[in-house]
């Protein structure tokens, strides 16, 4: 998963990028990188670099930007090279945004995962002498795009020849996948996977008259194209929608917005957004596809009660204290307490420099991470039987290590509950949950999985209970029910050179 965002219309894209960037820097950790394009000089300006964005971006490289229209990436590798600093170089080499000379100059960033991504590169060394230089699916996808626009852009260029490129990347691509790009002199563009895997959104702000002035070639207008609403409500663009499953959109250099959607429409391709942003992804304040992630998450906590209140009612559980972990549970964990009337506690504190454990990629650096970034208050903890909540649990390492902290701490009976049904299936479309052995879940029964994380009683939301709480049954649930909307035979190729990649 990756943060991307694009601006275009205002002199200070460059900056918006960035700071529409932090808003994002929760949805990847590894790198960061923006490329604008300046339309009085002609010029590209680019820099990208391992690291945290602010760690990235000093004032003093910030102000070697210009122009009106910026692309920016914060990135999370799920396919790459290995850890480790003999592999510095090799991973400096995958980071976003990527460009081509040919047709035009175009640059792009993306958020997911080409699954066929192998075969793809295969078929651009094989059949369109294109040599890759990276281990990136974006490098795949720009010279699919470049490969698409060559063949049309013999004459001026028009959308209807970019839109058929774009269908030409629909046809051979297939994954989860959002993409914000530019094309020199031309405009920006965007374009979302025929299923809506991943999430894109689009807004629009009056310019200054500031602004104005610092452009005069302006169209009135700034234009923005973000992972997540956040980074629109923190900049000031009002927003306009989500991008349809399939969309393709190109904002031209006169501000004019030109949009299709035939694709997924003629193929009769159904949305399927996936519930993990809702789950763990999406920051709280953001808004996906109409639907609040707070308040989801709210439905979650009060579902989940209402499957925890039979238990109780049985007499098989007698929670104390409802305790969430932090950070994500904390918003269903409130709603869970609430209805089922037991005392929220924030007994478990987090160490706020620690990075999020599950987006760490190597199981070494994830026990140590968890080793540091909680503690428990046993003195509100000691003799009371504790019900933990937790957004989901993928390889189990956290909840292991924090159920033995917490009766550690004097807990009478611990109680896991965990917001996502049981993740038991790979994805293939963007989330590090790529390996079946990886995942407590793939081959344990619910009382198995109890066992091995040390609570007395686990306790997962259902499949139903997940779908009411979104509020969609649209959703993409291929990790815990095994439905992949999108073909994965290439699967194969693709975990095993992950695991060759990493390993
Ligand atoms: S498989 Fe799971 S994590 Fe991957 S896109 Fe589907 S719902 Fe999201």
């Amino acid at each position: 998963m990756c943060g991307i965002v694009g601006v275009y219309g205002t002199p200070y894209s460059f900056q918006e990028v960035y700071q529409g960037l932090l808003l994002l820097q929760h949805r990847g950790q590894d790198a960061a990188g923006i490329l604008s394009f300046d339309f009085n000089s002609k010029d590209f300006h680019h820099y990208k670099d391992l690291g945290l964005i602010s760690d990235v971006f000093s004032p003093e490289i910030l102000a070697g930007f210009s122009g009106q229209m910026s692309i920016a990436h914060t990135r999370y590798a799920t396919v790459g090279p290995k850890e480790g600093p003999k592999n510095a170089i090799d991973k400096k080499r995958d980071i976003q945004p990527m460009m081509i000379n040919y047709p035009f100059g175009i640059g792009m960033v993306h958020n997911g995962n080409i699954v066929n991504y192998f075969q793809l590169k295969k078929y651009l060394q094989e059949e369109k002498a294109r040599h890759l230089f990276t281990q990136s699916d974006l490098e795949a996808l720009i010279n699919l795009l470049s490969d698409g626009l060559s063949e049309r852009s013999k004459s001026a260029f028009s959308f209807d020849q970019f839109q058929m490129a774009i269908q030409g990347i629909f046809d051979k691509a297939h994954g989860g996948f959002s993409v914000v790009g530019l094309l020199a002199d031309k405009g920006l563009f965007a374009f979302r996977d025929p299923h809506g895997l991943r999430p894109l959104i689009l807004g629009e702000r009056a310019l200054t008259e500031d602004e104005k002035a610092a452009h005069p070639k302006h169209f009135g207008k700034s234009y923005i194209l973000a992972s997540e609403s956040n980074a629109l409500n923190f900049l000031g663009y009002d927003v306009v929608r989500d991008l349809e499953p399939g969309e393709i959109l190109f904002i031209n250099d006169t501000g004019e917005v030109f949009s299709s959607t035939s694709y997924s429409k003629l193929k009769k391709i159904p949305q399927k957004s996936c519930m993990f942003e809702w789950v763990y992804f999406a920051n709280p304040e953001s808004v996906l596809e109409k639907r609040s992630v707070y308040s989801a998450r709210l439905d979650f906590g009060m579902n989940l009660a209402s499957e925890i209140q039979v238990l109780i009612d049985e007499g098989k559980i007698s929670p104390d204290i409802v305790v969430p972990i932090p950070e994500t549970s904390r918003v269903a964990a409130i709603s869970l307490s609430e209805t089922l009337k037991i005392p929220y506690r924030e007994v478990l504190i987090k160490n706020r420099y620690i990075q999020r454990s599950f987006i760490l990629n190597t199981q070494e650096s994830r026990n140590r991470a968890v080793q540091l970034k909680l503690t428990a208050i046993a003195s509100e903890i000691r003799g009371k039987n504790v019900l933990l909540v937790d957004d989901s649990i993928v390889r189990g390492t956290t909840s292991k290590r924090i159920i033995e902290m917490v009766k550690e701490a004097g807990a009478r009976e611990v109680y896991f509950a965990s917001t996502c049904p049981p993740i038991r299936n790979p994805c293939y479309y963007g989330i590090d949950f790529p390996d079946p052995k990886e995942l407590v879940a793939s081959d344990r029964t619910v009382e198995e999985v109890a066992k091995y994380l040390g609570a007395d009683r686990l306790i997962y939301l259902s499949e139903e209970g997940m779908k009411k709480s979104i509020g969609k049954e649209s959703l993409c649930m291929a990790c815990i029910n095994g439905n992949y909307p999108v073909d994965v035979s290439a699967a194969t190729e693709f975990l095993d050179m992950r695991s060759l990649h990493r390993e």
